[in-house]
C-alpha cells in the first residue's frame, strides 16, 4: 500500500445532497441514513432521501471540495 493510500483510507468521506439543496461531503464511508451531520466545510445539515432530482440539480459545495482537495 502506498502512503497515498493510506491517506485515502484515514479522509475517508462521501457526497451527498443536503436540505439547503447543496450536495456536501460527509466524513465517512456513506450515509448511515443519520437525519442531521456536519458536512466537511463544517455547516449543520439535514440529510434524507435524496432523489435523483437533487444529485442532478445539487451543486457541489465548493468549500468542501476545496477541503477535501487540500487534503491530498
Ligand atoms: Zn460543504
Amino acid at each position: 500500500m502506498s502512503a497515498s493510500d493510506e491517506r485515502t483510507a484515514v479522509h475517508r468521506h462521501f457526497w451527498r445532497p443536503a436540505g439547503d439543496t447543496i450536495r456536501h461531503a460527509f466524513r465517512g464511508r456513506r450515509w448511515e441514513h443519520e437525519e442531521r451531520a456536519t458536512s466537511v466545510c463544517g455547516r449543520d445539515v439535514a440529510l434524507g432521501a435524496a432523489t435523483e432530482y437533487d444529485w442532478i440539480v445539487a451543486p457541489t459545495c465548493p468549500v468542501c471540495y476545496r477541503i477535501l482537495k487540500d487534503e491530498c
